[in-house]
């Protein structure tokens, strides 16, 4: 499933060809994804032009001059693809944001398409159908069911040692399954939280709570823990950002962010901290497989 650094890379690769764009054309062409499509899905949109083209937590959003908003989830294995209109007999295809568990598309399951007014063609595939698309109107946005209990955005001013300990003070969970809360901070999944857990050289399996003194102030583990999750998701925006930028160039295969990990997916291998002798160690935590080093993280 795609976490917050992929969405943000389809985010920016879907900004230049939609924003300030019209949509001229919307072909849906089933009536439901993991829900009905909105009723007069076609001709809400149509004629729109797309003022902004946003990010919360790991939705997109497309702002519309009407008012309303396009509320887009990629779900588990939906993405765009780009085609510009063919000029002097050049066509060119790219698909923003690769994700680890990257599967093929194929054009049966090419579920809605945007013709652009930039000459741009947007399709969204998705084999499995678990992606979403909604039309909210924007004075609902925040108040709307999928958005109203989301937490902060972890790369927003806002976001701080003392808001994620504050968080976390009276939680009974697990530090790995408090960042997974999705009230807690907006946006991290199972890579990004494991990922940031050892950048801060903390124990996933530690209290939640033990990131807070008995006040409810944030302790050193708390600052180390927030520095690490804006440090991986910049990384891996980073990361994606320059396949973007690759793939633009050669037409070739986007990048993937794997090539960062430095516990996710590698049970067995040597911990990469400088010094430790650890080996990564995979265990599951509600369900989900979490990876770590139980020499340096503590
Ligand atoms: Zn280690």
């Amino acid at each position: 499933m795609p976490e917050l650094p992929e969405v943000e890379t389809v985010r920016r690769g879907l900004a230049p060809v939609m924003e300030g764009a019209r949509i001229m054309r919307v072909e849906a062409r089933r009536p439901d994804l993991r829900q009905p499509l909105p009723r007069d899905f076609a001709k809400r949109l149509e004629g729109q032009t797309v003022t902004g083209i946003g990010r919360r937590a790991k939705y997109l959003t497309a702002d519309l001059a009407s008012g309303d908003v396009l509320l887009m989830h990629l779900g588990m294995s939906g993405s765009f693809r780009v085609s510009h209109k063919p000029h002097a007999g050049e066509g060119r295809e790219e698909a923003p944001g690769k994700f680890h568990h990257a599967r093929p598309a194929a054009d049966a399951h090419d579920h809605v398409v945007f013709h652009m007014s930039s000459g741009a063609t947007v399709t969204f595939n998705d084999p499995r159908r678990f992606g979403l698309m909604l039309i909210v109107p924007r004075r609902d946005f925040a108040s709307h069911p999928l958005m109203r209990e989301v937490g902060p955005e972890p790369l927003g001013n806002a976001f701080d040692a003392s808001l994620l300990s504050a968080a976390c003070r009276n939680k009974k969970t697990s530090l790995k399954a408090a960042l997974l809360d999705q009230t807690v901070v907006a946006g991290l999944g199972n890579i990004y939280a494991c990922e940031a857990l050892h950048r801060a050289q903390l124990s996933p399996k530690r209290g939640a709570s033990t990131i807070a003194t008995r006040t409810g102030a944030p302790n050193a583990k708390a600052v180390a823990l927030v520095d690490a999750i804006k440090a991986v998701l910049n990384d891996a925006i980073k990361a994606g950002g320059s396949s973007l930028r690759d793939h633009r160039q050669t037409d070739g295969e986007l990048g993937y962010f794997q090539h960062h990990f430095r516990v996710y997916d590698r049970e067995g291998e040597p911990c990469v901290t400088p010094g430790c002798r650890g080996k990564v160690k995979r265990i599951v935590q509600n369900g989900r497989s979490t990876f770590f080093c139980p020499v340096c993280q503590k």
